[in-house]
């Protein structure tokens, strides 16, 4: 890691405003005032995040013999919970400033006397645990019976179907069981734009494996962990792996490391990564009353695996791969600006530009974005000037531009513009789809 980075705290506005001027993100139910701290994702947003999705699906189901994937119900009835200990303890520490009225969490104060709102000493109420679980009722009844919960986290859908897994699978430890989906937490302090929201999506896995192996599948999910962000491209300068210290290690868990990243407000969590024992399988065999080990035929043993497990945000690692690849340059005295993104995450790979709007290239832009859009996201647009277009889908990260203009009736071929290094190449038609595979697999 370098040691010269710092945070750019004038990134974060160039963010929020590029994702709400080019429909990345937008403040969710903002014809009503604004639902504060949700946000919907448009056009380009869902296509980015879907890219991280299918990143890490690939990388960690898709590539792997020994993990399998699993979609859990967000609806869950309390037994869940009790087991997994949330009811009793997935709670922070609220504040309130008697002066200002306003909120805090108290574990993430500078100072636990000052209230950063208003700047006054002592005026902290005593602190209350607040859980942060959505409660809400199945079925028309409003009565304690019918009380359930909004997952906080995808991973207790991947604990209480362990057995499931395993039985129908044919895995055993050590293997996996990985999953991508919503999670909600009423968090007191959201904020930072998508980085801490009450509704996000998180990309999840369990790994199982045999205790005395713990250790060292720990120091490998870590650094695996680390490599697919660095392999999609991110700053090794921004990213680094920070090891908890002892005191900040729940009661289970024998190691803990995040993964950060250098945000615009300072280091803060993309992923933790932990070493959790038997806790989760031994809390739900408990309260079940299922067996919930693996009987190892060849060592005639039976043992409740421990499990690793790398825990990651998709959304908030979404923004950060929209923070890491922006960038600035001045080409001719104008400022131009690039989302330098891993082709595998850019929303669209091509950008299919007639140069002008006439009817007699229409035909021919047409069949160019008809040969390509099997095989790839295509973007057509032919409003504007062609140097506003390409600025256009270099800000959001398209990899290659392709023009269509008059020659390409004679020549039947058409020009091909690099978004990073702005070059250009006349290729043929009938070459095109072989160009762009070497350039974009
Ligand atoms: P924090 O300390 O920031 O509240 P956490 O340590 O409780 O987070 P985990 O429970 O380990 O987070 O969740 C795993 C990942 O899920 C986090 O690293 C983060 O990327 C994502 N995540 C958790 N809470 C939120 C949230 N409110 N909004 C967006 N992403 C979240």
């Amino acid at each position: 890691m370098s040691e010269t980075a710092s945070p750019d705290p004038e990134l974060f506005d160039k963010i929020v405003n590029l994702s709400k001027r080019r429909g990345f993100v937008f403040q969710s139910a903002e014809i009503y005032g604004g639902f504060r701290s949700t946000y919907d994702y448009g056009p380009l947003g869902v296509l980015l995040l879907r890219n991280v999705k299918d990143a890490w699906w690939r990388s960690m189901v898709q590539q792997r013999h020994d993990v399998v994937g699993l979609d859990a119900s967000i609806l869950s009835p309390p037994q869940v919970w009790q087991a997994s200990g949330h009811l009793a303890n997935f709670s922070d520490p609220l504040v309130d400033c008697t002066n200002c009225n306003a909120r805090h969490r108290l574990d993430k104060l500078d100072d636990p006397n000052v209230c950063p709102a208003c700047g006054s000493e002592g005026t902290f109420t005593e602190a209350r645990e607040f859980n942060l679980m959505f409660k809400t009722h199945a079925g028309p009844v409003t009565e304690t019976a019918a009380e359930v919960y909004l997952r906080p986290e995808t991973a207790q859908g991947m604990f209480i179907n362990f057995a499931n897994v395993l039985n129908t699978s044919r895995k055993r430890p050590p293997f996996g069981i990985a999953q991508i989906g919503k999670s909600f937490r009423n968090e007191i302090t959201p904020g930072n734009f998508v980085f801490r929201t009450r509704e996000f999506e998180q990309m999840e896995m369990e790994f199982f494996v045999p205790p005395a192996e713990s250790r060292q599948w720990y120091e490998y999910w870590c650094q695996t962990r680390m490599d697919w962000y660095l392999d999609l491209g991110m700053d090794p300068a921004k990213i680094k792996l920070r090891a908890h210290d002892d005191d900040e290690l729940s009661h289970y868990s024998s190691g803990t490391s995040d993964v950060e990243y250098l945000f615009p407000w300072g280091w803060d969590e993309l992923e933790g990564i932990a070493n959790r024992g038997d806790f989760d399988l031994t809390q739900h065999a408990t309260h079940s009353g299922e067996k919930l080990d693996f009987f190892d035929q060849a060592n005639n043993e039976r043992y409740v695996p421990h499990v690793i497990e790398p825990a990651a945000g998709a959304t908030r690692t979404a923004m950060a791969f929209l923070m890491d690849a922006y960038d600035e340059e001045v080409v001719n005295d104008d400022t131009r600006t690039v989302l330098r993104l891993d082709h595998r995450l850019a929303p669209y790979k091509i950008a299919v530009l007639p140069l002008s709007k006439k009817d007699t290239l229409t035909p021919t832009a047409m069949e160019v974005f008809d040969s390509l859009k099997g095989r790839w996201m295509v973007d057509y647009d032919e409003t504007q000037s062609i140097g506003k277009r390409y600025a256009r889908q270099d800000e959001v990260g398209t990899p290659y531009c392709i023009t269509v203009d008059f020659e390409t009736l004679e020549d039947r071929a058409v020009t091909v513009r690099e978004r990073d290094t702005r070059e250009q190449d006349r290729v043929s038609l009938d070459q095109l789809e072989g160009y762009l595979a070497e350039r974009l697999s």
